[in-house]
């Protein structure tokens, strides 16, 4: 097995990937909180994970991932009342609707999904365990803190140890009775009303970074691979994770590669519900095709700051659009190719040397596109070249092989045209017209509307 680099925010530097356990990768990523509906910011973190995942298997590991969902929060609470629903309720429905959107994004890599509330003892033991160790104390209306000051280690991922407005704390953070300020919440007191968990912590609910160490710890053991989320969670999120986890276990690093995706922006703003940019996984599919979604999403390294805007969703579309109609016009799966066998082989060594070094996808996607602008000089091409793009395909899954030349690909490419010669746009109607007519396919404007005949 080839070796596979991979950057780790904890050393800052990119290492060679070497699992605890030869050929088996523990992988755990952040899931959602489950209150509303998963934004895009989520299809990006979401994809761009299970592309990673899908890549590391089809390079020979066996890897386990899993990902928390958060059922137990002060956001579900609050919503569930305003809906006049219980909590649990809630969380139900909209754990059902992350994974219709995963799946409607492709997104089909996770092993196990781990709802906080069905770890409860496991949660309950480890912030037992943080008091007996006098590392945690409880306040006076019952919540237990973690004391930061216990852990001469905090801040060693993030580099930093103090919280700002900024961080994505949780509200339940906030509490007159803490001893440091940057002390976080192990378990929380429940209110009158609020659900709660009665046992020897006192009734409450379980903090927020207490879930993932949790079921990891259950699911996986003291230590384990890689841990992913987007950038914003490394603090105090997964700081916090490091905390609890090495001062309870001794063992250290709890993780060794900690992998975090790049922030996505709408038209260069920070996507909010108040600047009105906010848009969900739903409200996008309505435009794009999930297939361009996922080409946009890895064709762009995972650590780097995407811009969502409309130029770079084209730029997007056009460049599956070049594959799809590589695929469409040149290659034929019955044709016996052997003497491409070289040829093959070596963009296929080139593309996976890419991607071997951290996920390179742009340089990898420049060596697929190098590949494709020759064979389009050729006459056809035929099952060497069908079986490289399926395999390529079992990772990054934007591929579509079953296109015929009477399908729904070209009635859509018909409709982009009627479009654009309704806006005017005749520039961008000629270009689907040549791309129609490269296809074989002659189109004519009548009275009775667009025909086309092959
Ligand atoms: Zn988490």
């Amino acid at each position: 097995m080839n070796q596979i680099k991979i950057y780790s925010t904890l050393s800052k530097s990119v290492e060679e990937l070497m699992p605890m356990e030869e050929g088996k990768i523990k992988f755990f990523v952040c899931g959602p909180t489950v209150y509303d509906f998963p934004h895009l910011g989520h299809a990006k973190t979401y994809t761009q994970f299970d592309f990673i995942a899908k890549y590391l298997r089809w390079r020979g590991f066996e890897v386990n991932y899993l990902q928390n969902i958060t059922d137990i929060d002060d956001k579900i609470i609050q919503r569930a009342a305003e809906r006049n629903v219980e909590w649990k309720q809630l969380a139900d429905e909209f754990e059902q609707i992350y994974k219709d959107d995963m799946l409607a994004l492709g997104n089909t890599a996770v092993s196990k999904f781990a709802r906080a509330t069905d770890y409860i003892e496991n949660i309950v033991s480890q912030v037992k365990r943080m008091l007996d160790m006098n590392l945690a104390y409880k306040v006076s209306d019952g919540s237990i803190y973690f004391e930061i000051a216990k852990f001469k280690d905090y801040g060693k991922l993030s580099g930093r140890t103090e919280l700002k407005e900024t961080d994505g704390v949780s509200r339940i953070d906030e509490s007159d009775f803490k001893r440091g300020w940057n002390d976080f919440c192990l378990w929380k007191a429940s209110k009158e009303g609020e659900p709660s968990w009665d046992n020897e912590l006192g009734k409450g609910r379980p903090g927020w970074h207490i879930e993932d160490t949790a079921i990891t710890e259950a699911e996986f053991g003291p230590q384990y691979d890689i841990h992913g989320g987007a950038i914003d969670l490394i603090f105090p999120h997964h700081e916090a994770e490091i905390t609890q986890m090495e001062s309870i276990s001794g063992k250290a690093p709890f993780v060794r590669y900690w992998v975090h995706t790049g922030f996505l922006n709408i038209n260069a703003q920070k996507m909010s519900k108040s600047l009105g940019n906010f848009k969900t996984i739903r409200d996008v599919l309505k435009n794009y095709d999930y297939r361009v979604l996922r080409y946009f999403f890895i064709s762009n390294h995972y650590r780097v700051a995407m811009d969502f805007n409309e130029n770079a969703l084209e730029q997007a579309k056009n460049g599956l659009a070049r594959i799809d109609e590589f695929i469409f016009n040149k290659v034929d799966a019955a044709y016996d190719d052997k003497d491409d066998e070289a040829e093959i082989s070596k963009v296929k060594a080139k593309f996976c040397q890419a991607l071997d070094n951290d996920l390179n996808t742009p340089r990898a996607f420049a060596a697929l596109f190098d590949f494709v602008r020759a064979r389009n000089a050729k006459e056809k091409s035929g099952k060497r070249t069908f079986e490289f793009l399926n395999q390529i395909n079992s990772f990054v899954g934007f591929m579509k092989f079953d296109q015929t030349k009477s399908d729904e690909f070209i009635e859509s490419l018909v409709a982009e045209r009627d479009a654009a010669r309704a806006g005017k746009d005749f520039a961008k109607s000629d270009e689907i017209r040549d791309r129609l007519l490269s296809m074989g396919v002659k189109i004519y404007d009548t009275k009775e509307g667009t025909k086309y005949r092959m």
